[in-house]
């Protein structure tokens, strides 16, 4: 019974708050697209102190109309919750390799450090929600993997030994970082990705590591490089879309990237089926 009142207690300090700062469903006229972006402890420590190891998602989240709310496992259970209720899209930004016990593997000695199950877990919390809420949900390379995972698929650990490709998805420095290089992928004619690029042959940047071996519950394969390996998923139902490549790097020199972000944060909201005002 303590529970019942407690939970009910909650939500109306939640429906209050949302009413009072204009947080939960849709975005009033004029005001901007809140777009939640994680950041690990490491990432969220530095923005704290006025350095954003994320500038190019959060430039391309502004220029785009919308406004970033930082998401972290440095957060607590409740700022989180709050966090996650105000949001109207989600954006999973490229990073480290997701610990295989997610999708019920063992650690493959390529995988890179460091890997966080913890930081995974809060991703992957953060994607259930949004999916509950049918919001619009982006994820670009380590976040497009993790939508993958989320929904019951595999990854390859190490692309190298795993896939044995010649397509190169990434060239390592002398450190084992990745350095620049871009290959071609195929996109299919109707997905959303054919719409946003209007063409079904398209060069793209590559640095990941890893990449889907199987794939997720609901999800279709939309591009895919000369090797077979996807490159850009989505479930259009549940308004999810994620791609290998980063297009965040590229939006300034190539404007043709910047429409997944004119997409992500503009789109028609299905839920509402009204369209966001963007400005
Ligand atoms: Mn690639």
């Amino acid at each position: 019974m303590n529970f019942l009142k407690t939970t009910a207690c909650l939500r109306i300090f939640l429906a209050l708050l949302c009413s009072v700062r204009g947080y939960c469903g849709e975005p009033q006229n004029g005001a901007h697209v809140r777009v939640g972006l994680f950041y690990n402890k490491e990432q969220y420590d530095q923005l704290m102190h006025g350095r954003d190891a994320l500038t190019n998602y959060t430039s391309a989240i502004e220029e785009n109309g919308g406004k970033r709310v930082a998401l972290s496992p440095r957060l607590t259970l409740d700022q989180t919750a709050v966090a996650l209720g105000s949001i109207d899209r989600l954006l999973i930004p490229g990073g480290a390799d997701i610990d295989p016990k997610f999708y019920g593997e063992r650690r493959h000695k390529k995988l890179e450090k460091p890997v966080d199950p913890r930081f995974d877990g809060y991703e992957i919390a953060g994607v259930r929600q949004a999916k509950a809420r049918g919001i619009p949900i982006l994820g670009i390379c380590r976040g497009f993997q993790l939508l993958n995972v989320e929904a019951g698929g595999t990854l390859f650990q190490d692309l190298p030994t795993e896939l044995g490709t010649n397509v190169t998805h990434r060239i390592y420095d002398k450190d084992g970082g990745p350095v620049r290089c871009t290959h071609k992928i195929t996109i299919s004619d109707g997905s959303i990705l054919y719409g946003l690029f209007m063409t079904n042959r398209l060069e793209v940047n590559s640095y990941h590591h890893q990449g889907i071996n199987s794939l997720g519950q609901g999800f279709k394969v939309i591009a895919r490089t000369d090797d077979g390996l996807p490159e850009a998923i989505e479930n259009s139902r549940s308004h999810v879309l994620g791609v290998q490549f980063h297009p965040e790097k590229d939006r300034r020199a190539i404007p043709l990237f910047n429409n997944v972000f004119s997409y992500f944060i503009g789109q028609t909201n299905a839920a509402k089926g009204d369209r966001l005002s963007a400005n």
